[in-house]
């Protein structure tokens, strides 16, 4: 689960991580209110929006007093942000956060994130934070250190030496960055996040550490215990099919190709959209309709392939463990009947039942190719998409 920068700065300052003073804000009317509570002075204009890159997308933004504020917020709000996190339709603003504006003297990169291989959290620096991290990881992967914290002995003192060696900040910096890291460090465990991401930490004016913008990621499996993140879920900022699709236990992911893919398992979900790309095709979307799914689930995981108005064909690929094939097949069935299918779609059932599957497929009078491996099937749905 991501959570906007403001709500992240809000969870982190429990943990006694410097941030700036700012209120959130729905108009411009609020934004100019919020500058003026901030003193009438310079303010940025933040939209809040689940993607990095804002800045460049003229999604951040100064404002020297509160008419200023309006204005800028009055440009922010209802706009579509497109950054590259965001894909090209972009990300509608709907409220900002309007902060105190920073005296910058230096900016770094500072992020942690669950090393799984190491079994530790990696605490990764740069000492050129700011708005061209993806691009200097690209270009000099040397002007980055990553440091491996284990939580069985925690964040030491020869870490934070480490990082600011690196970062080449002196003994007395070291001194003020040491409390900022541990704080991160005990919100990172305390909070479960799979991801926090501080660019820029910056150094203000005066030697003090602040973080200037964060960036949350909880992971979801902590949800139950971290009831106060998880009330700050925004819905504006999940696919909807997303949405649907985790009420009625189905696991999808939508993704930029043409040809929808219901799968049962994880596993063969991925190996799925690979055999897709292989045979040429691009895959519409993930879906896992789960090891043991009912009648209503296959029915549900057709609606949502089928409401993505890039699918122009859909392979079901099935095997059929504890799933029986029969289930499967009414499942399809149930759902082309109700939804009118109009594209091609390509079914590899497998596993228990499947005779029976395929019997109630072949008799159900719809058009329904039947394929009997992956590969096949995978090259019947790619040729009939291209086809078409
Ligand atoms: P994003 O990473 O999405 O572009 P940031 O919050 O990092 O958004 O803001 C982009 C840039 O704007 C920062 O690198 C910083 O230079 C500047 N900035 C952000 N917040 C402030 C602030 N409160 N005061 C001064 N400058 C800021
Ligand atoms: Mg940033």
């Amino acid at each position: 689960m991501n959570l906007h920068e403001y709500q992240s700065k809000l969870l982190l300052q429990q943990f006694g991580v410097p941030t700036l003073k700012g209120y959130l804000a729905h108009s411009p009317r609020s934004a100019q209110k919020a500058c003026q509570n901030l003193g009438g002075g310079i303010c940025v204009v933040k939209a809040q929006v689940h993607a990095g890159g804002r800045g460049k997308a003229g999604g951040v933004k100064l404002a020297r007093d509160p008419q200023e504020a309006y204005d800028v917020a009055g440009k922010i709000l209802g706009m579509k942000l497109v950054t590259p996190q965001t894909g090209a339709q972009g990300k509608l603003v709907r409220k900002v956060w309007v902060e105190e504006g920073a005296k910058i003297q230096r900016e770094f990169y500072l992020s942690l994130i669950v090393d799984r291989a190491n079994a530790g959290v990696a605490i990764v620096v740069c000492a050129e934070g700011g708005m061209e991290i993806e691009e200097i990881a690209h270009n000099s992967p040397e002007k980055i250190l990553s440091v491996l914290v284990k939580p069985e002995s925690g964040l030491q003192d020869f870490h934070i030496r480490r990082i600011a060696a690196f970062l080449k900040i002196g003994n007395e910096g070291r001194g003020k960055l040491l409390p900022v890291v541990r704080s991160l460090y005990r919100a990172f465990l305390s909070l479960d996040c799979s991801m926090l991401e501080i660019n820029p930490l910056i150094e203000t004016g005066d030697g003090q550490f602040v973080c200037l913008d964060a960036k949350m990621a909880i992971d979801d499996n902590a949800l139950f215990r971290q009831k106060e993140a998880f009330a700050m879920s925004d819905l504006d900022e999940i696919d909807e099919r997303e949405l649907r699709a985790g009420e009625v236990g189905i696991n999808y992911v939508a993704l930029d190709g043409n040809i929808g893919c219901m799968v049962n398992g994880a596993g063969l979900a991925m190996a799925t959209m690979d055999i897709i790309q292989e045979a040429g095709g691009m895959p519409a979307n993930f879906l896992d309709v789960g090891g043991g799914a009912t009648k209503e689930q296959v029915t549900e995981g057709f609606k949502l392939i089928l409401q993505d108005k890039n699918v122009r064909g859909v392979f079901v690929n099935i095997f059929g463990g504890i799933m029986r094939c029969d289930v499967i097949a009414e499942g399809i069935i149930a759902a082309a009947k109700e939804l009118n299918v109009s594209v091609p779609v390509v079914v590899r059932l497998q596993g228990t039942n499947v005779e029976i599957g395929k019997k109630l497929l072949a008799e159900s009078g719809l058009k329904l190719t039947p394929a009997d491996d992956m590969d096949e099937g995978a090259k019947k749905i790619v040729s009939a998409v291209k086809g078409a």
